[in-house]
C-alpha cells in the first residue's frame, strides 16, 4: 500500500488572519475511503482545496503521490476527479452533451459513457438539459462526471448533501462500487450516516485541528466507548435476583425491564442466572453506538 496524501503539520492561515488550519497531520492510503466530518467552518473545505491544490498552505506540507499539491503536473491533476460544491456542469448542455464534453477535455473516448448513463439509471434523461433536472439529478450526474474519467483519487466536498433519500442511497452505492484497488477516496460530510456507510475512515475536524482519526471501532476504543448488550426481560423481577443483576453481574436495570450488561460473556451468565430464577428473557441485542452518537459525544466534551 503506498500513501496518496500526507500532510504534516499543516497550516492555513487566511489573509484576514483568520487560522482555518492549524496544524494538520494525516495520511491517507492507496484504497482508502476517508470521511472527514466537522461542524460548519471547522476548515473542511480549505483542507481539500489544499489537499487539490487550489490554496497553498501557510506553512506545512501537503502531499499528493509525494510531490507538493500545488505542484503536480496536468498529467497528475487529470487522475484526480473532484467535486466541489460547484457541480461542474453545464447547465444549458444536455446530459449526455456533458458527458461528452468532459471526455473530450480528458482526451477520453466517449463510447463509454451509454455505460454509465443505463448503469446509473440517467439514460431515460440523456437528452434533457442540466437545467431541467432536479437538484438530486443534477449531483448525481455530476458524480457521473467524476467517475467517467477513471481518476485514481477522488476528492467530494459534501457529496450528499441536499439530495433526497434515494438519490443519497445512490450516490453513496455509486462510490461504493467503484474498484477499491488503486482508488482513493475523500470525502467530506455532513451526513454522518453516509459516512458511517461509506467510509473505511473517519477524520473529526474542529476549530481547524483534527481530534480524532480512525475507523469507527478504532475511535470507540480509543474514547473508551463500551459495546453494551441489551437483554429485554418480562414479568416481575425481585429484589434479590435486581440486586444479584448490579452486584455479581456489575450490569444496570432500567425501567425494570431492561438490562443493560458491559459484553456478551458477561451477558451469557446473567442470561442464564435470569432463566434459572425463573425470568423471562424476551430479547438480547447490542446497543449499536452510531457515528451520530460518537459526534455529538466528542462534539460536546470538546465544549465542556
Ligand atoms: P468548513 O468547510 O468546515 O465549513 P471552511 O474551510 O470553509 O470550513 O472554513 C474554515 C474557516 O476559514 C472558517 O472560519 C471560514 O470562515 C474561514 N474562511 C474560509 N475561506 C476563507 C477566506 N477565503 N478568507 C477568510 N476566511 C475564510
Amino acid at each position: 500500500m503506498s500513501t496518496i496524501i500526507e500532510t504534516h503539520e499543516l497550516v492555513k492561515t487566511y489573509h484576514d488572519g483568520t487560522q482555518a488550519l492549524k496544524g494538520i497531520n494525516l495520511n491517507v492510503e492507496e484504497g482508502e475511503i476517508i470521511g472527514l466530518i466537522g461542524p460548519n467552518g471547522a476548515g473542511k473545505t480549505t483542507f481539500i482545496n489544499l489537499i487539490l491544490g487550489l490554496l497553498k498552505p501557510t506553512s506545512g506540507i501537503v502531499k499528493v503521490w509525494n510531490q507538493d499539491s500545488y505542484t503536480l503536473s496536468k498529467v497528475q491533476r487529470e487522475k484526480i476527479g473532484f467535486l466541489l460544491s460547484e457541480r461542474g456542469l453545464y447547465r444549458d448542455l444536455t446530459v449526455e452533451e456533458n458527458l461528452i464534453f468532459w471526455s473530450m477535455l480528458y482526451e477520453m473516448e466517449t463510447n463509454h459513457i451509454e455505460k454509465y448513463l443505463k448503469k446509473w439509471n440517467l439514460w431515460e434523461k440523456r437528452k434533457k438539459r442540466v437545467k431541467e433536472l432536479s437538484s438530486g439529478m443534477q449531483q448525481k450526474l455530476a458524480v457521473v462526471r467524476v467517475m467517467l474519467t477513471e481518476p485514481s483519487l477522488i476528492i467530494m466536498d459534501e457529496p450528499t448533501s441536499n439530495l433526497d433519500p434515494l438519490v443519497r442511497k445512490e450516490v453513496v452505492d455509486m462510490l461504493k462500487a467503484l474498484p477499491r484497488s488503486g482508488k482513493t477516496i475523500f470525502i467530506t460530510s455532513h451526513d454522518l450516516f453516509d459516512v458511517e456507510r461509506l467510509c473505511t475512515r473517519i477524520a473529526l475536524l474542529r476549530k481547524g485541528k483534527i481530534i480524532v482519526n480512525g475507523s469507527l471501532e478504532e475511535i470507540k476504543r480509543e474514547l473508551g466507548i463500551e459495546r453494551n448488550v441489551k437483554v429485554e426481560i418480562s414479568g416481575e423481577i425481585n429484589d434479590v435476583v435486581k440486586k444479584s443483576i448490579t452486584d455479581k453481574f456489575n450490569a444496570k436495570m432500567q425501567d425494570g425491564h431492561i438490562i443493560f450488561s458491559k459484553d456478551f460473556v458477561n451477558t451469557k451468565k446473567v442470561v442464564k442466572f435470569l432463566v434459572e430464577n425463573g425470568i423471562n428473557v424476551e430479547r438480547v441485542e447490542e446497543e449499536r453506538v452510531s457515528l451520530e452518537d460518537l459526534y455529538a459525544r466528542v462534539i460536546k466534551e470538546d465544549e465542556e
